[in-house]
């Protein structure tokens, strides 16, 4: 006799998924179209029919561990032709949230950013921390007038420190979550399988950026082929700062220790620094600007994407928006203005770094690590 299987359905959990999105999941009558329509979804136990199944259920353990909530790019095509509207590629967001959600410490900290109303606490933390450190450095009512320089507000070194700690405790989070993830990913594999797998982590990885940095997957999808070039160009325009803050950290700290000349800063246009920056803000606010255009077009068939894949669109205007305001304002010499948008500059980078464990950001750290796994277990 074949051995029973004992299904534990979790219905808060569905309940959770209608929350984050996926309210139409009910809707499902199991006709498999959209796995059929996936151009990436494979021959073998392909998605996304069977992850609605589990939706439906309530299979909260099957879930949060299986690898292809990760492997969906949210392209719509499967949306656009389902035809009960159960909307697949929506309930499919609302699982790799409730995913990041349950490898997220501390969880409250997720569930707090997945909800609006928590929106103003969130704010408030780093507000306050930035405040707090410009009583402690003197600066707080006694910035002084004249030339306008950043570092009268908050020091550099204050700078740097508040955001080493930001993007450490967002490192401390990622690391946590994902052993845990890709020890739950391994554990119905038996030891013999995996000696057999198909490529060592290393050549997996390699394999997964390489896609990553071409948008391989994202160019196979059909109703929303267009947002292959939104999505690339915010990863460009992310990597452009990245390179300008790594340069401005190197800057700062080989010039104190005399091994290259100092020279005072803020830096002149004619900086070729200066020109990386102001192209990467470009790239990210033109990407955003197209991802919004496309979303809008598309609302009605690939779905609009709903509270938190829009929080991380939001935070990256404010980042790329305040900065270039407080450039703006400091070449028009406009004291009152500079000082408040460039205090607003930085509590949206720290909303950037501190949250980034249970924003969207996370989809970066997740998806690698399911696709490197699948990769691995030679599921293309
Ligand atoms: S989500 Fe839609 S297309 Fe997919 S199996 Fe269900 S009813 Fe069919
Ligand atoms: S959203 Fe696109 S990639 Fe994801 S399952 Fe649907 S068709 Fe496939």
């Amino acid at each position: 006799m074949a051995d029973e299987t004992v299904i534990k359905s979790d219905l808060e959990f569905v309940k959770r998924l209608q929350e984050y999105g996926g309210e139409s999941l009910k809707k499902c009558y199991q006709c498999a179209t959209c796995s059929v329509v996936c151009n990436i979804s494979p021959d073998d136990k392909p998605y996304p029919r069977k992850e609605m199944l589990m939706a439906q259920w309530g299979l909260k353990d099957q879930i949060v561990k299986d690898p292809d909530i990760w492997a969906c790019h949210y392209c719509g095509d499967c949306t656009t032709y389902c035809p009960r509207g159960a909307n697949p590629g929506e309930v499919l967001g609302a699982m790799r949230q409730a995913c990041i959600e349950h490898y997220s410490f501390p969880s409250m900290l997720a569930r707090m950013v997945s909800q609006p109303k928590f929106l103003p606490v969130l704010l408030a933390i780093p507000v306050l921390v930035i405040l707090f450190v410009m009583k402690l450095t003197g600066t707080l009512g006694n910035i002084p007038a004249g030339t306008i320089k950043y570092s009268n507000m908050l020091p550099l070194l204050a700078v740097d420190a508040i955001f080493v700690a930001a993007a450490g405790f967002a490192v401390f989070v990622f690391v946590n979550g994902v052993r845990r993830y890709w020890k739950d990913l391994n554990a119905d594999i038996s030891p013999w399988k995996a000696k057999l797998s198909n490529k060592s982590v290393v050549s997996a990885t390699i394999d997964v950026l390489k896609e990553f940095i071409v948008h391989k997957r994202f160019k196979e999808c059909v109703t929303n082929y267009a947002r292959s070039t939104s999505h690339l160009l915010l990863v460009l325009g992310f990597i452009a700062l990245a390179i300008v803050t790594a340069w401005s950290a190197y800057y700062e700290w080989a010039s104190k220790f005399g091994l290259i000349p100092h020279k005072e800063s803020p830096f002149s246009i004619t900086e070729p620094i200066k020109w990386v920056a102001l192209v990467g803000t470009f790239l990210l606010l033109y990407g955003i600007y197209l991802i919004y255009q496309q979303r809008q077009a598309k609302a009605n068939g690939a779905g609009f994407g709903g509270y938190f894949d829009w929080l991380l669109i939001w935070v990256i205007v404010a980042v790329g928006v305040t900065g270039a305001m407080s450039w703006i304002l400091r070449l028009a010499n406009l004291a009152s203005l500079a000082y408040p948008m460039y205090f607003l500059h930085l509590v949206s980078v720290f909303f950037l770094f501190f949250y980034a464990p249970y924003t969207k950001m996370a989809h970066l750290v997740y998806r690698t690590t399911a696709l490197v796994f699948a990769k691995m277990q030679g599921r293309e």
